[in-house]
């Protein structure tokens, strides 16, 4: 307590504010780097309305690596037969005008990551983060507590934080301090960073009801249903096909009032967009919400890090939000443990901006196509602000063969959008805490579709099935997020044997064939080296150097390679 002013004062190395996906997934990622934070959360508890519903490959591989119960995620998830489509109809019990795969979730995904993507809704993915943090005995959380403001110097940030409940105020002095707390970031405004991008695209009210909608759904289950009838536009998302729903009803704030929206018109809503009377929605709560495609000018200011929707807010059109969020605190925890270990000087943490900021770009993009192109749908069906229009175009083209074949060429060119497995495990930074090989990038025929599995500096280690002890294991599972993998092929024992000599910096060892079996040698032919070449692989499992072949002095290499990743990665 200080004297002074009678203010209790608590010390921690990071303060985290917000306990949404990105706040909880830096928590347990710190305290795997053996940092120690606290989690501070407005909220009295975790999210309970639905929101995000896409976890994609990449962030389940991130779970799967922090130690989250995959079974209980999978558990929680809608299974891939129910969410595997999505719809465009007139109304849910209304006409089919098309309908697209969603996503790539069966088991052919296997040979390309451990863990296909899920429709995990975020009121359910929270429990089971927080479930995990708890057990941390580093990351300690405080739901009902504010983050009021603060005051940063040269060796750390001092926090106010009120206890909501008590209405006590207290001090929290950190060494750093990560901005988790979501789209309307205060602390990004107490920094001064500004948003860049278009801020008010489109609004909405959101609807969360509950209802089992499986006989209206019959043999057509699906995780997104679009809807084009003038009276009930909008689109119902299935968070549960047999409880829980949302429908996303358009909203003009100018002309509008949100309090208009009662319960009982938004029973009605929900009524009109089902087409059907003989189900009763329970509507559980009801918001407004904004589309935009913001990313903030900069990640960090001082001592303090924007990490997810504080630092970008996405369309919903493409499910990045809160993915981008969980791998911005993958990317930004083991920098900070390194440095707070002592192996890493604090100019590592300039290449979290650079490395993080080309990605959430380029998914902010990507998500407005995707909603941009959604309106060729609408033009097809004739669809326009004027409803008395719009209904008399709307029923003209679906009673017209050759209307239908148009709206439905327009589903088609939808495809991209419910189809991005080459975006979500394809990015990889440019410039960074990496040493470039000079190799050439090889860019698929489309790359938010395709993906092509690279070793290239900079990109997501390759995952293949390999043998340990054994067990069949993913190699993305012999990394471990506290030091950086010198991975040596079969005759690249030389590389391991000067590994053992670097001592700045923690490096496992792994020799394939001696410590590691990979049958057929696909996982050696994925790394894109020779028997006798290696590659070192960063605790976010990104790759931070590759030699394909040997070396005359494989020490000095490694040792050059090391400091240059880990000093000098601005990308400058
Ligand atoms: C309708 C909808 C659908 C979506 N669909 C998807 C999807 O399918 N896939 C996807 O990836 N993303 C989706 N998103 C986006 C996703 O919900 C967000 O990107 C995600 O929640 C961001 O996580 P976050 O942890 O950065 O922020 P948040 O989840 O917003 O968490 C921030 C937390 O900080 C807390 N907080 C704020 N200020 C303070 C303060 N001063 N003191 C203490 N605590 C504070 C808040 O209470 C909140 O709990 C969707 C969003 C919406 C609204």
């Amino acid at each position: 307590v200080n004297p002074q002013d009678g203010i209790e004062r608590i010390e921690v190395p990071v303060l985290v504010v917000g306990a949404g996906p990105a706040g909880m997934m830096s928590a347990l990622l710190l305290a795997s780097s053996g940092l120690s934070c606290r989690v501070v959360e407005r909220r009295a508890g975790p999210q309970r309305a639905p929101a995000a519903h896409v976890v994609n490959a990449r962030t389940l591989e991130i779970c799967r690596s922090a130690g989250l119960d995959m079974a209980a995620l999978d558990a929680a998830s809608a299974s891939p037969a129910d969410a595997g489509h999505v719809y465009w109809m007139t109304r849910l019990a209304g006409q089919e005008l098309g309908r697209l795969p969603f996503e790539q979730q069966g088991d052919d995904v296997l040979a390309v990551t451990p863990t296909p993507l899920r429709n995990l809704s975020q009121h359910r993915f929270e429990p089971l983060l927080l479930e995990r943090l708890r057990k941390e005995a580093g990351a300690e959380v405080r739901f009902g507590h504010e983050w009021e403001e603060a005051e940063q110097d040269a060796d750390g940030v001092t926090s106010r934080v009120r206890d909501r409940e008590s209405g006590v105020r207290y001090a929290v002095r950190s060494r750093w301090l990560l901005a988790a707390d979501g789209a309307g970031s205060r602390v990004r405004e107490w920094l001064g960073i500004r948003p860049v991008g278009p801020d008010r695209i489109q609004s909405f009210v959101m609807i969360h009801f509950g209802a089992s909608l499986r006989p209206l759904v019959a043999e057509r289950p699906g995780v997104i249903y679009w809807l084009s009838d003038p009276d009930a536009s909008g689109c119902l998302v299935a968070h549960d096909i047999d409880s829980t729903w949302v429908l996303m009803h358009p909203f003009d704030p100018d002309g509008e009032r949100a309090e208009d929206y009662t319960e009982a018109v938004c029973a009605e809503l929900v009524r009109e967009a089902l087409g059907s009377r003989a189900i009763d929605p329970t509507v559980l709560t009801v918001s407004t919400w904004t589309m935009t495609a913001q990313v903030a000018e900069r990640y960090r200011s001082g001592r303090a890090f924007l990490v997810g929707d504080s630092a970008h807010r996405f369309p919903p059109t493409g499910g990045l939000g809160l993915n981008t969020g969980v791998q911005d605190a993958h990317n930004l925890a083991w920098k900070l443990g390194a440095i707070a270990s002592g192996w890493a000087p604090e100019c590592l943490l300039d290449s979290y901006e650079a490395e993080r900021r080309p990605v959430a770009e380029e998914n902010a993009q990507q998500s407005l196509r995707n909603a941009t192109r959604m309106l060729e749908v609408a033009q097809a069906l004739g669809l326009s602000q004027d409803r008395e229009a719009s209904r008399a175009r709307h029923a003209e083209t679906i009673a017209d063969p050759a209307g239908l074949r148009r709206v439905r060429a327009a589903i088609e060119a939808q495809a991209e959008h419910f189809d991005m497995l080459g975006l979500q495990l394809g990015f990889a930074y440019e410039a960074g805490a990496m040493v470039p090989d000079g190799s050439e990038k090889t860019v698929p025929a489309n790359p938010v579709r395709d993906f092509l599995p690279s070793a290239r500096p900079g990109a997501r280690v390759p995952h293949a099935w390999v043998g340990r002890q054994g067990r069949r294991i993913s190699s993305l599972d012999l990394f471990a997020y506290d030091a950086f993998t010198l991975v040596a092929g079969p005759e690249g024992g030389a590389w391991a044997d000067a590994a053992t000599s670097v001592d700045a910096v923690p490096v496992r060892r792994i020799v394939i064939g001696r410590d590691v079996e990979d049958p057929g040698g696909r996982w050696t032919a994925l790394l894109g080296i020779e028997t006798d070449g290696a590659l070192l692989v960063r605790p976010d499992q990104h790759v931070a150097w590759r030699s394909q072949r040997g070396s005359r002095d494989p020490c000095d290499t490694l040792r050059r390679a090391l400091t240059r990743i880990v000093a000098a990665s601005s990308g400058a």
